[in-house]
C-alpha cells in the first residue's frame, strides 16, 4: 500500500500532525493548507473458500501472477460501490474462476493489519469450467484436509471453516511461508487442468 504524500484536495504535502479528536490528541497525515485528514481507515477485502460443487467438494485455490513464490491463496478482491458483499463475492469469484456461485455463507470477519485491510471471508459452493482471469497464473484444486492455512489474513477464516467441516486445521510455519513467498514460481499449469486428486498439497496456502 503506497503511503499518501500529497493533499487530494489542494495537492499540498501532507505532514505528520497532531490533532485533537474524539479519542484525544492523535498524529495523522493531514493537510496544514486545507485541514484535510488521511483517515488511513482499513480497506475492506472479500475473500471466498471456493468449494467446487461438480468437482466431490475439492477446494480452488490459486496462485496470483503478480507472486513471486508458491503461494496458493484463496480468491480475493474489493468490492465495488452500488454492490452488496455477496454479490461482491459472486462476481469476484466469477471474474477470477469462471465458476459460478450456488451459495455463499459467512465464515467471519478478520483483520489484516500489515496491508490495513479488512477480511470480509465467504465459503462459496460453485460449479462450471474452471478459466482463470490473467490475475491468476494457475490454480489447485485441494481436498479440504490437505489444505494448510497460513497463519493470519485469509487463512484464519480458512481454518475456521475447516474446524466447521470437523478437520483440524494445519498451519504454516513461518520458515515454510518465508520459503513458498521468496522461492522461485512454478511454470503456470495450463487451464483448464484436469479436475481430480489434488496436485501437491504441501505447498497449500490459504
Ligand atoms: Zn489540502
Amino acid at each position: 500500500m503506497t503511503e499518501w504524500r500529497h493533499c487530494p484536495q489542494c495537492a499540498h504535502a501532507l505532514a505528520p500532525i497532531v490533532q485533537d479528536e474524539d479519542g484525544g490528541p492523535k498524529e495523522r497525515l493531514r493537510c496544514a493548507n486545507c485541514g484535510f485528514t488521511h483517515w488511513n481507515n482499513p480497506t475492506p477485502v472479500l475473500a471466498a473458500i471456493v468449494e467446487c460443487a461438480d468437482r466431490g467438494g475439492l477446494v480452488l485455490l490459486a496462485r496470483n501472477a503478480a507472486w513471486s513464490g508458491r503461494m496458493f491463496a484463496l480468491i480475493t478482491g474489493f468490492m465495488e460501490a452500488g454492490e452488496t458483499p455477496e454479490e461482491g463475492i459472486s462476481r469476484e469469484v466469477l471474474e477470477e474462476t469462471g465458476l459460478k456461485a450456488d451459495a455463499i455463507s459467512l465464515v467471519g470477519v478478520w483483520d489484516f493489519q500489515r496491508m490495513n485491510q479488512l477480511i470480509v471471508a465467504y465459503h462459496v459452493l460453485a460449479r462450471g469450467e474452471i478459466r482463470l482471469s490473467p490475475e491468476l497464473a494457475e490454480y489447485k484444486l485441494f481436498a479440504p484436509a490437505d489444505i494448510v492455512c497460513w497463519p493470519g489474513g485469509t487463512g484464519l477464516a480458512v481454518a475456521k471453516w475447516l474446524r466447521s467441516r470437523g478437520y483440524e486445521p494445519r498451519f504454516m510455519d513461518l520458515a515454510t511461508r518465508t520459503a513458498l513467498a521468496t522461492g522461485p514460481a512454478l511454470p503456470p499449469v495450463p487451464a483448464p487442468a484436469p479436475a481430480g486428486s489434488p496436485r501437491g498439497a504441501e505447498d497449500a496456502r490459504a
